[in-house]
């Protein structure tokens, strides 16, 4: 069997050899953890679990990244052991909860493998097993997981650099298994698929949807723009914890309604100076300035609000029409 692939920088065209791939895999050393057999359908799972037709990417780690993760921690992310149960392979209804132990450990090891000098660990091995083993596997794999990302936080600057939670990353395994199946029956001539809504998709008013995470974590993430958009209303200078901003350990930013900040990035020491021995003499102005300020950060914080909820519609949306 062969199957073309597509070049766009060339015309000439390139064909693939699926039986000499499949035989490659199969006296392949490196995926020793997997049997023989089974490691084409390990191939076909890493593939689909990486950003498929309906699973989606992970932003900033293509597949040529994951692939290599895979093969250099093969051991560790399919041991299928007592100690570290489950491997990609396993995707049917019986087996995917093992199967998305396998998945964390890929994952983690893909977030943690790319900030290495995060951790003062030799692999990703060697943290998972600082989390003992006295607990049940599901909760020591998310304490991991979660601990990869705190870890990772401080140096990202954007949320979607980040590891997904695992409630999110359960559903897109689920995802992974219902394309499994639905592969796995490519060549029936009639074939029943297994039913979305219990493997990663809802249905919302007659039309089916991504059920991308856990409610009560999507609360979380909107209390936390809800923070960073109010800010603090600060009229003493930002200078002691009573500030929510220091407090929280941050600058100021463009949500506070603050008077004489002296936690913004942009404060210069000798101005911080003048503006405190002006503070008297413009007490009053400076009380009015600010009630004006509050007034039109009121009307700007609706519209930012609003233009949020439309950025993440347009989002959703065009996420859905791409799967
Ligand atoms: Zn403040
Ligand atoms: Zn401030």
């Amino acid at each position: 069997m062969i199957v073309q692939l597509n070049t766009y920088t060339s015309l000439e065209y390139k064909y693939l050899d699926m039986d000499q791939l499949s035989a490659a895999l199969t006296g392949d050393p490196d995926l020793a953890a997997i049997p023989a057999e089974a490691r084409p359908k390990f191939m076909q799972s890493l593939f689909v679990c990486t950003g498929s037709d309906f699973t989606s990417f992970f932003s900033g780690l293509g597949k040529a990244t994951f692939m290599r993760f895979a093969y250099q921690h093969n051991t560790f992310i399919n041991a299928n052991s007592e100690q570290f149960p489950g491997s990609l392979v396993h995707t049917t209804a019986d087996t995917k909860e093992k199967g998305f132990l396998a998945f964390i450990r890929l994952v983690g090891t893909a977030y943690y493998s790319k900030h290495r000098t995060c951790f003062p660990f030799e692999s990703p091995r060697a943290f998972l097993n600082s989390f003992g083993s006295g607990i049940d596997s599901r909760m020591q794999h998310k304490a991991w997981l979660e601990c990869i990302c705190n870890a990772i936080w401080e140096r990202t600057e954007f949320e979607d650099e980040l590891p997904p939670s695992v409630e999110a990353l359960w559903r897109h395994w689920l995802r992974t298994c219902w394309v499994s199946d639905y592969w796995s029956k490519a060549i029936e001539n009639c074939c029943n698929v297994l039913d979305v809504t219990c493997f990663g998709w809802k249905v919302n008013d007659g039309s089916l949807e991504i059920d991308w995470e856990d409610q009560s974590n999507i609360a979380k993430v909107r209390d936390r723009v809800k923070l960073l958009l109010r800010g603090c209303s600060c009229k003493k200078g930002c200078d002691t914890r009573r500030c929510s901003c220091l407090k929280d350990g941050k600058k100021c930013g463009p949500g506070c309604r603050c008077c004489n900040c002296q936690n913004s990035p942009a404060v210069h020491d000798a101005e911080t100076h003048d503006i405190e021995e002006e503070e008297e003499e413009d007490n009053e102005a400076s009380r009015q300035t600010c009630q004006n300020v509050m007034v039109i950060d009121e009307e700007d914080r609706y519209s930012t609000d609003q233009e949020s909820d439309m950025n993440s519609l347009a989002t959703d949306d065009s996420d859905i029409e791409s799967v």
